[in-house]
């Protein structure tokens, strides 16, 4: 905050992540002409009924949890968002109903960490009875993120597995396939165990897809550990990959660790990681050729209006001809055409 004030000494208002709710007090005070700062740092209950924006109709963010206890070594979130918090079930589930009734079409259930959903409140398997009561609103389509492999339970599958509208897709964050390089982040689980749960949801739920989050050049990360990122993305065929340099934050105990690995290796293995998720991407999508798939209508495509595009229930983006389409319809689309991040089709009338 000193910061920001003594740089920018234009700034009449700062306010924190935790004090969304004192807005409007704030504005009033600056407007003013009166100096208006509040970040809180403490740990406080969430303040709940604010008011909502909705940019989509179709398509909404309902926020389950705030903050993060888990400290990845290279995450700052810990420490600008504060331990997790999650919000009461009623709470949600109203905020839910209400999209709903308004024409909603799909959630995404939101929070650093879904899967430890509950834990704060003294709940047991708190993320699975959450979903299954979101599930049970009736509302067509939910998705959630983002999932922790440690926190997974088992549960939580046969729930996505049991429920219709709970779609058949999952960004399950592993960061490296190295044990090793999990250790000095700090994820608290292993490659064995990472597996075991992507097993499970494909012996489950055969039609899943996965994505995933991969960091390449953490300090010290070696060709070898390397290799087995590369390894483990060849195993898992992941549909998508958020994939990164490393990138130090400052006050992160990794900031602090050597990071002797040269830039132009970091940018060498980024673009080999590329290569293989591609490669993958590229073939999955081959296997939906042909098949129908339920697409959530989102409107034009962005690069050309006389298409229509939305997503399938696998997260599949697919853009599509369709006559008497509009957004906001789940249609049965004909596929025709696959690429790497995108499929083409025709709606069946
Ligand atoms: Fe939490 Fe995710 Fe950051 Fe780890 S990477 S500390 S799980 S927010």
């Amino acid at each position: 905050v000193e910061a920001i004030l003594k740089t920018y000494r234009q700034v009449d208002l700062v306010f924190g992540t935790h004090n969304l709710d004192a807005l409007p007090r704030l504005l009033a005070k600056a407007m003013r002409g009166e100096k208006a700062i509040e970040v809180k740092s403490e740990q406080g209950g969430i303040v709940e009924d604010l008011p909502v924006n909705r940019s989509s109709v179709i398509k909404g963010f309902v926020n389950i949890a705030y903050g993060c206890d888990k400290f990845c070594t290279y995450c700052i979130v810990p420490y600008t968002r504060g331990k997790e918090r999650s919000r009461l079930m009623p709470y949600i589930l109203d905020e839910i109903r209400q999209f709903e009734q308004r024409g909603g079409k799909e959630v995404m259930l939101l929070g650093q960490n879904v899967n430890s959903w509950g834990k704060d409140l003294g709940i047991e398997d708190g993320f699975t009875k959450l979903l299954i009561a979101a599930a049970q609103t009736g509302i067509r389509r939910i998705r959630f993120d983002s999932s922790h492999p440690r926190d997974y339970s088992e549960t939580t599958i046969d729930a996505m597995r049991d429920y219709e509208n709970i779609m058949p897709s999952l960004h399950l964050a592993v960061q490296s396939g190295s044990d090793t390089v999990l250790q000095r982040m700090n994820r608290g689980y292993t490659i064995e165990h990472y597996k075991e749960l992507f097993d499970t949801m494909k012996a489950k739920i055969p039609s899943m897809t996965f994505s995933t989050d991969l960091i390449v050049g953490f300090p010290q990360e070696s060709d070898e550990e390397f290799q087995k990122t590369l390894d483990l993305v060849d195993y898992c065929r992941f549909d998508q990959v958020y994939s990164f340099i490393y990138s130090p934050r400052e006050g992160t105990p990794a900031a602090s660790m050597e990071d002797d690995v040269p830039r132009h290796v970091k940018e060498e293995r980024l673009q080999e990681l590329n290569r293989h998720i591609n490669h993958w991407a590229y073939e999955n999508n081959q296997n939906y050729l042909n098949r129908t798939l339920e697409v959530l209508c989102e409107g034009p495509s962005k690069k050309r209006t006389d298409v229509l595009a939305g997503y399938s229930r696998e997260f599949k983006l697919v853009n599509f001809t369709g006559r008497n389409v509009k957004a906001g319809d789940i249609v049965q689309v004909k596929i025709t055409g696959a690429k790497s991040f995108s499929l083409d089709g025709v709606a069946i009338e």
